[in-house]
Formats: structure tokens, sequence, C-alpha cells
């Protein structure tokens, strides 16, 4: 939920403002990219001039947002991502709380010299804004912007697009609506968007409606040979290398869901997804019940983000990391087991 009292600097600062960048994490996700673009159609349409920056470039999934194809990516343009940091007057930190979390784009936005505000709802926040919205018991980030859209009186301004931006980042961060982070304001808000048009068949047809063929061998080739189930620790890990990868012509996006399915085996409750690429193994991390994986993650991969769903990176080899996890088994079943014994 968001507190008026936290909208009354933010209009402050936003009334003053002439220039606004709209950040979003590395491995942008319909959350991230989502709310990006719904903030900066009602930004404009008060007359500011706004820029949308990712690290990189969001999952072929998301193609339909409109607006997606203006967004500046700092690893196609670093010098016209950089001036849109530097020439700012506000600059949004939307679905991220840490600085590290833009990767590459990192350092750029540290030497802004705007003011920060930030939307987010992961656990942890870092205090470089000097303003912001933080709910972690938010199921999304997009649910969050809706209540400052809301609040800052842009209620009307959300047409059936802004709506569909927002719902495609509701709908996701919370697997279509199945997570224990749903409230009851959550289906509020989707209730009054489906009142200003929200067309929701069309997000969910959008996002899971279709898939590239390599994208569905990658995963039945991921479960088939790069599964490891040990029902002795309720954990499963799956990785792929960056020639797996290769082999079925990977593109952005690929590998979302991957961890699910091998969440979803009889019997896990703690499950890992491993990906080799150029410069790291990024890692995701999901849990059922009261294992943090948040904590987890933070670790032991120096990650983070939500307690049954978080991510982190390693710089070692995609063999050793695998390696690490398998000899971590222990601890997680330990984990487990403390979690469900019976309190008091
Ligand atoms: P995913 O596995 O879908 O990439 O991420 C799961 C959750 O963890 C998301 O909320 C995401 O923002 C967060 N997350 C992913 N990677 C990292 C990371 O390296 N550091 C932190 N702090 N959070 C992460
Ligand atoms: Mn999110």
């Amino acid at each position: 939920m968001v507190d008026a009292s936290d909208l009354v600097e933010f209009k402050r600062h936003l009334d003053g403002a002439h220039h606004i960048a709209i950040t979003s994490h590395r491995s942008p996700d319909a959350d991230a990219v989502g709310t990006s673009l719904a903030l900066a159609r009602f930004l404009s349409a008060t007359g500011k001039e706004v820029t949308c920056l990712l690290p990189d470039a969001p999952d072929e999934a998301l193609d339909w947002m409109p607006g997606v194809e203006d967004i500046v990516l700092f690893e196609r343009d670093p010098g016209k991502a950089q001036d849109a940091l530097h020439r700012a007057d506000v600059l949004f930190a939307l679905d991220y709380n840490g600085l590290n979390r833009l990767g590459p784009m990192a350092d750029a936005a540290r030497t802004a010299t705007g003011t920060w505000l930030m939307v987010d709802h992961h656990m942890g926040p870092e205090d470089f804004p000097t303003a912001r919205v933080h709910d972690a018991r938010c199921s999304s980030t997009a649910e969050l912007l809706w209540g400052v859209i809301a609040g800052l009186g842009g209620k009307d301004a959300v047409d059936a697009t802004s709506a569909s931006l927002l719902y495609a980042g509701m709908m996701t961060d919370t697997g279509s609506f199945r997570f224990s982070s749903v409230s009851s304001e959550t289906h509020r808000v989707i209730a009054d968007m489906m009142d200003r048009g929200l067309d929701h068949t069309a997000v969910h047809e959008a996002i899971f409606g279709e898939q590239p063929m390599d994208r569905m061998k990658l995963h039945a080739f991921a479960v088939v040979e790069r599964m490891e189930v040990y029902p002795e620790f309720q954990t499963a890990f799956v990785h792929l290398t960056a020639d797996d990868m290769a082999r079925f012509h990977y593109r952005a996006g690929y590998t979302e869901g991957l961890v699910n399915k091998a969440l979803g085996v009889a019997g896990v409750k703690v499950a890992v997804f491993a990906k080799e690429s150029t410069d790291r193994v990024k890692m995701s991390f999901r849990s059922v019940g009261d294992f943090s994986v948040r904590d987890f993650a933070e670790q032991h991969f120096d990650g983070g983000g939500h307690h049954n769903a978080a991510g982190g990176a390693s710089t070692e080899s995609i063999g050793v990391v695998m390696a690490r996890l398998r000899g971590l088994l222990p601890e997680i079943a330990a984990g487990i087991q403390a979690t469900e014994a019976p309190k008091g």
C-alpha cells in the first residue's frame, strides 16, 4: 500500500523537474519494463521530458509493450544513456533497490546529480534515494506504482494501454496471481484497471500464448539433460552452459520459468537455476514454504530478492558453481527442516 505522506516529497520533486530518467534493473522482467513504460506515459502526459533507461535488452516476449522500442539500452548506447542520466533532474529507480542491480550501468548512475526517487518491493533497500515508496509485502512494483500514480492524481491518465503495462508486471511477479504475496488489494487494483479498459486476456496471450520452438526445445533439453533432483535434500538444480544455450539459439528470456520446472518436481522445496554467460554465472533461487532463498542467495552468492524468489551471481565457472551448490545441499536440507520443525 502507498502511504499518502510518501508522495508529498515525490510531488515536490516532480513539480520542479523538467528532465526525468526512469531506470530499472539488469535482465529486465515484465515488472521492470511495464512499470518504466507506464510511468513514462503518465509523466510525459504532464509535459515532462522522460527517458527510460535499462542496462540491457528485455526479453522478446515483451516486444508487444508500446514504447519498448524507445528505451535507451546502456549496453547498446552507453553515450546516450550517460547523457540522459546526467541531464535528469529526477531519476526513478523502479523494481530494484541497490545500484549494483544496474550491472554495467551502475557507475554511470552513481555519478548522476539529480534526485533519486524509488518505487520498489524487494527487501533491504539501499538509502541512495531522497524519497521512496517501498513495501516488501507488495507483490509487484506495478501494484505499488498504480498507487503512486493514483496518489499523484493521475488515475484518469491510466488508459487501457498503461493498464496492460502494469497488469503484465502484476501477473508475472505473482506467478499469475498464485503466490502468497497476492492480497485483496492486488485484485482491487485489477478491478479498477478492468474498469479502465484493461484487456487482461490479451496480456496473458502476449506473454504466455506462444513461444519459439527453440525455447521449447531448450527447456526440454534442460529438464532431460541438466536437471539434478535430490529427493533426500528436497532440492533440485538445473543449469545451462553457454554451449547448451548456443545449441538452441538462445535469446533473452528463453530461460524464464525454467527454475519453476525444478521447483515443480514432486517433493522439491528449494530449486536453483544456474546459467553461464560471458562474465558470470547468474542464478535464480525459488522455494516453497519458510526457507528463505533471499537469505541463502545473499549469504552465498552476493544476491537478494524475496523470501521465495531470489537471484544471485558468481564469477566462478559454471562447474565450480554447481559443485559449490551440491556441497551446500546438507545446509539447504537442514534449513528446510528447521523451518518445518514444530514451533514452541
Ligand atoms: P529472477 O530469478 O526471476 O531473475 O529473480 C527473482 C527475484 O530476485 C527478483 O525479484 C529479482 O529482482 C531478484 N534478483 C535477481 N537477481 C538478483 C541479484 O543478483 N541481486 C539481488 N539483490 N536480487 C536479485
Ligand atoms: Mn518486481
